[in-house]
């Protein structure tokens, strides 16, 4: 079936077009230029902003996949987590779309999206699996027995997001918003064993009550604190340095947990998705730990890492296939959707 995804959580209007799981087109149009200047998104203008981009973002998509509406089967829409206002755009859009067309309408998870959209790379993920969700809103360890009907939340950051501790280490060291890819490519000039940040919840006596959870505050403050005695020493600040060490550690934290939780679990395959998982250091790094430890990981090209629309039709293709119901059209955004509530 011919299945439209449609994304407006946050700041990305991702309109996805998706056969089965074949990828046929992915549009997003961003309004981050409008957030830069305030260093974070700013909901009332992401919201104005899905308005004007959303019919444009669609019709980019159904050009690029040389489909109309009336083709249409099935649509997929965020039904959260993400901002109310920017959430209601989305879900109205996609109504709108399904009554028009009497075709099904399934209010689907964001999270799942960012682990379900691997299967329009490298086709029918493996599971059970062992999936990190690293976002900018969302740090968690998830076993996936079924991306369309089965997840469990295993550990999540006790704090900050990864996402998030990119997003102020950036602010802090005077780089620009959003803080993940610069801070990436920052690292790259720089040495990741120059400085030993702090490791969260990995210490004997953390591990025993969260040995599967994640804590990334304690990081940006100790980020914060060499930084500025750096600056009171009146020496500069070596920011590739700081970086590359900064990011180490978040890498370091990430894949030993995601590892460990998937021998507890006794996977054969880890999962890794969300806009954090397009760090070029926790692709390599994982990479290189579940090699050797033996399993086989799947990850999704970095612009698919993001949000977009056709993480969300991949999740509506899955959901489709499963036989799971529709979500009609009576429901409502969920800001604070958890992980395991698949589709609304
Ligand atoms: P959520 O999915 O939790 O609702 P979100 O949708 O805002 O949050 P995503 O779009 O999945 O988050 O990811 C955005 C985050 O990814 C930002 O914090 C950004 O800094 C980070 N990010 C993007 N690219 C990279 C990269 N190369 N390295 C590290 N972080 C990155
Ligand atoms: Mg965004
Ligand atoms: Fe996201």
């Amino acid at each position: 079936p011919l299945v439209l995804g449609i994304e407006s959580s946050c700041d990305e209007t991702g309109v996805g077009l998706v056969r089965g799981h074949t990828l046929l087109a992915n549009e997003v149009a961003s309004s981050v230029d409008l957030h830069v200047r305030f260093g974070g998104v700013v909901p009332e203008v992401a919201s104005r902003a899905h308005l004007s981009a959303l019919i444009p973002t669609f019709e980019r998509a159904a050009a690029k996949a040389d489909v109309d509406l009336a083709d249409v089967d099935a649509i997929a829409v965020t039904a959260g987590p993400g901002l109310m206002g920017a959430l209601v755009v989305g879900i109205a859009a996609a109504k709108a779309m399904s009554a028009y067309l009497g075709k099904p309408l399934y209010g689907v998870n964001h999270l799942v999206g960012h682990v379900a959209v691997d299967l329009l790379d490298h086709g029918p993920l493996p599971q059970p699996a062992l999936a990190l969700l690293v976002s900018g809103g969302h740090t968690s360890l998830l076993h996936v027995e079924d991306v369309a009907t089965k997840i469990t939340e295993i550990g999540s950051t006790i704090d900050d997001a990864a996402g998030e501790a990119y997003d102020k280490v950036a602010r802090l060291l005077g780089l620009a918003y959003p803080g993940g890819p610069v801070i990436d490519r920052a690292a790259a000039e720089g040495d990741p064993s120059a400085i030993r940040f702090p490791r969260g919840l990995t210490a004997r006596h953390d591990l025993e009550k969260h040995r599967f959870d994640f804590s990334f505050s304690g990081l940006k403050t100790a980020v914060a604190r060499w930084v500025e005695q750096r600056r009171l020493d009146g020496r500069d600040v070596p920011v590739a340095d700081v970086a590359a060490s900064f990011q180490e550690a978040v890498a370091d934290v990430l894949t030993a947990k995601t590892i460990d939780a998937a021998q507890h679990h006794g996977v054969d395959s880890i999962l890794i998705g969300g806009g954090v998982a397009a760090n070029s250091r926790l692709r390599t790094l994982l990479e290189e730990r579940a090699a050797a430890a033996g399993f086989e990981v799947r990850r999704p090209r970095p612009a698919l890492c993001t949000d977009n629309g056709a993480m969300i039709a991949a999740v509506g293709a899955e959901v489709v296939r499963a036989g799971v119901a529709p979500s009609g059209l009576g429901f409502s955004a969920h800001s604070g959707l958890p992980v395991s509530t698949i589709v609304v």
